[in-house]
C-alpha cells in the first residue's frame, strides 16, 4: 500500500521544490525540520517517555521534589511521578466510566486545555453510561470525530487561501496548490493529520518572503498551528486514542502535566547538570519547546513572564514554610543567572518574599537559638563557628501531598 504522505511529497515536489525533502519518520513529524532540525534533548525526551526510570541524578530529583507548583511556561499546575503512579494504579482497579471519572476528577485542575475538554466529554457521556468503558466511548466516536477534524482542516485551508489571495497573485496560486494537494491527501489517522500540519507550517515559514507582511505571516502561522492534532483538539485526541485501553487514555490526560526538568541553558550549548540550571516545567511545554532558545520562546509565549513569577512565588512559599529540602533554600535566586543570560535579560522576577535562612540570620537571633538549645539534646557541632549547622527540617515527600486538597 502506498503511504499517502510520501505519495503526497512526490506529487508535490514541483510546486514545492524550495523546501528540503524530509523523511516521513515519527521524529520528523514531531520535530520541525526547518527551524529545529535536532531532536529534543535526550533528557527532555527521556524524562517525558520514561519518567519513572531512575537514570537521573539526585540534583534533578531535588528540583522535581518541588512538586505541585505552576508551570513557569504555561501556568498549568504540575503533577509528580508519584501522582501518576497512583492514578495508574487506581484506574487499573476498575474499568467502569463511573470509577474512571471519579479517579480523574481530583486532577482536573492539573489538565491542559485539550485534555480538560476531553475529560468533560467523558464526564458527560459517563453520567449516562456509568457501567460502560471510556475505551468504548472513544471507539464509538472515532468516525464522527475524524469527520469533524477533516471539516476543521478544510475551514483552515479556506482561510489560508483567502489571506494569501489578498497578498499577491503568486502567493494565492502557491497556497491554492498547496491546500488543494493537502485536501486530497487521504487522512487515515491522527499521525496523518500531524504530518499535514507540520508541512503546512513549514510551507508558511519557507514562504515568509513571498508573504512579505509580518502580521499576515503570523496570522497564517497561527492558522496552520491550529490544524488538529491530539494535543490541540479534543476530536483529534479521540481519533488518536480510539482502540487504546481506558487506563492508557486516562494517564494520557495527565501525563503532559507532570513536572519535568528543563535545562535553562541547553546541554547542547554546554548547560550544566546543576540545580542553578534547572527549571521544573510541565512535560507539554518542555517537549514542545525542544531546543528553541529561551529568548525566542518568551517572544512566542509572552505569558511566560507572568507565569515565571507565579512559579517562583509558589516555590518561595514552600521554602518559607520549610516544605522543601535544604538544597533548595536559595533556588529562586540561584537560577537567576542562567535565566537572565538565556533570556537575554527579558525574563525578570522578584524574589524579595524569600525569607533569609539560618546562614543569613543575625547574631542576636543565633544567640537566642543557643539559649533555646540549653533545654534540648545537643546535636553534633563542627569546629568552625562561621558556618553553624542548620536545624534539620522535616523532609518533604511529594507523594504524601494530598493533591485534591
Ligand atoms: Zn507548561
Amino acid at each position: 500500500m502506498i503511504n499517502p504522505i510520501s505519495n503526497l511529497r512526490f506529487n508535490f515536489s514541483q510546486v514545492h521544490n524550495q523546501q528540503k525533502q524530509t523523511n516521513n519518520t515519527v521524529q520528523n513529524v514531531l520535530t520541525n525540520p526547518i527551524k529545529r532540525p535536532k531532536l529534543p534533548q535526550p533528557t527532555t525526551m527521556m524524562a517525558l517517555l520514561y519518567n519513572n526510570i531512575a537514570f537521573t541524578g539526585h540534583r534533578e530529583d531535588l528540583v522535581r521534589s518541588i512538586g505541585h507548583v505552576s508551570c513557569p511556561c504555561c501556568g498549568t499546575k504540575m503533577l509528580t511521578n508519584q501522582d501518576m503512579d497512583k492514578v495508574s494504579k487506581d484506574l487499573s482497579k476498575n474499568d467502569s466510566a463511573e470509577h474512571y471519572i471519579n479517579t480523574l476528577k481530583p486532577y482536573e485542575e492539573y489538565m491542559h486545555k485539550t485534555e480538560k475538554e476531553v475529560f468533560h466529554r467523558f464526564e458527560k457521556w459517563g453520567k449516562e453510561n456509568p457501567k460502560d468503558t471510556i475505551s468504548n466511548f472513544l471507539s464509538e466516536n472515532r468516525d464522527s470525530s475524524m469527520n469533524i477534524c477533516k471539516k476543521k482542516q478544510t475551514e483552515i485551508f479556506e482561510k489560508i487561501n483567502t489571506i494569501t489571495n489578498g497578498i499577491s497573485k503568486e502567493a494565492g496560486e502557491k497556497f491554492a496548490n498547496l491546500t488543494s494537494v493537502y485536501s486530497k491527501t487521504p487522512i487515515n489517522n491522527e499521525e496523518d493529520m500531524k504530518t499535514i500540519r507540520k508541512y503546512m507550517i513549514s510551507d508558511i515559514k519557507t514562504s515568509k518572503s513571498l508573504i512579505n507582511n509580518e502580521e499576515k505571516y503570523k496570522e497564517l502561522k497561527n492558522l496552520a498551528e491550529d490544524l488538529p492534532t491530539s494535543k490541540n483538539n479534543a476530536e483529534a485526541f479521540i481519533v488518536r486514542y480510539a482502540g487504546e485501553k481506558s487506563e492508557k487514555i486516562g494517564t494520557r490526560l495527565l501525563k503532559l502535566s507532570v513536572g519535568t526538568i528543563e535545562h535553562i541553558k541547553p546541554q547542547a550549548d554546554g548547560g550544566k547538570d546543576r540545580v542553578e540550571n534547572y527549571l521544573l516545567e510541565c512535560g507539554e511545554c518542555n517537549h514542545t519547546r525542544g531546543d528553541v532558545s529561551l529568548k525566542d520562546w518568551i517572544e512566542q509565549h509572552p505569558e511566560m513572564k507572568e507565569n515565571t513569577q507565579k512559579y517562583f512565588d509558589e516555590v518561595i512559599e514552600k521554602i518559607n514554610n520549610n516544605e522543601l529540602e535544604h538544597g533548595l533554600d536559595n533556588y529562586p535566586n540561584a537560577v537567576r543567572g542562567a535565566l537572565t543570560a538565556q533570556s537575554k535579560g527579558t525574563l525578570t522576577y522578584d524574589t524579595s518574599a524569600l525569607k533569609p535562612k539560618e546562614t543569613e540570620r543575625t547574631q542576636s537571633s543565633k544567640d537566642n537559638d543557643k539559649a533555646e538549645k540549653q533545654d534540648k539534646p545537643q546535636t553534633q557541632q563542627c569546629s568552625h563557628t562561621h558556618k553553624p549547622h542548620k536545624p534539620h527540617k522535616p523532609h518533604h515527600h511529594p507523594h504524601r501531598l494530598n493533591i485534591a486538597a
